[in-house]
């Protein structure tokens, strides 16, 4: 293979969101579309953050399958949390994109 291919197929190795997953696997969804008025993306993921965390202890929020989207541009979705799936099985709790280590989720 030619230098850099791990860089090229790395994203087949990455875990797919939980609701992903799950789309496939459960019973059908619905999901809950809450519009929220701020005017720019870092306010929208910062709220969306503090809302999706008040909600943590409802059992039927996935808290890894929030997206912020531009009230015109509902197909373009901005992933709230990392959510990636830790060695111990847990899954980050830090923002999407976020610099350094993946942290886990230590539940409510
Ligand atoms: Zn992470």
């Amino acid at each position: 293979m030619s230098p850099g291919w791990e860089h090229q197929y790395s994203g087949l190795f990455t875990p797919l969101p939980r609701f992903a997953v799950e789309a496939y696997t459960e019973r059908p969804r619905y999901v809950i579309h809450l519009p929220v008025a701020v005017t720019n993306l870092a306010e929208a993921l910062d709220l969306a953050r503090t809302l999706a965390r008040s909600l943590a202890s409802t059992p039927q929020v996935d808290l890894g399958g929030t997206t912020v989207s531009a009230e015109d541009a509902q197909h373009v979705r901005h992933w709230v949390f990392c959510d990636r799936i830790m060695p111990d099985r847990r899954r980050c709790a830090r923002e999407a994109d976020h610099a350094g280590a993946c942290l886990p989720n230590d539940g409510p």
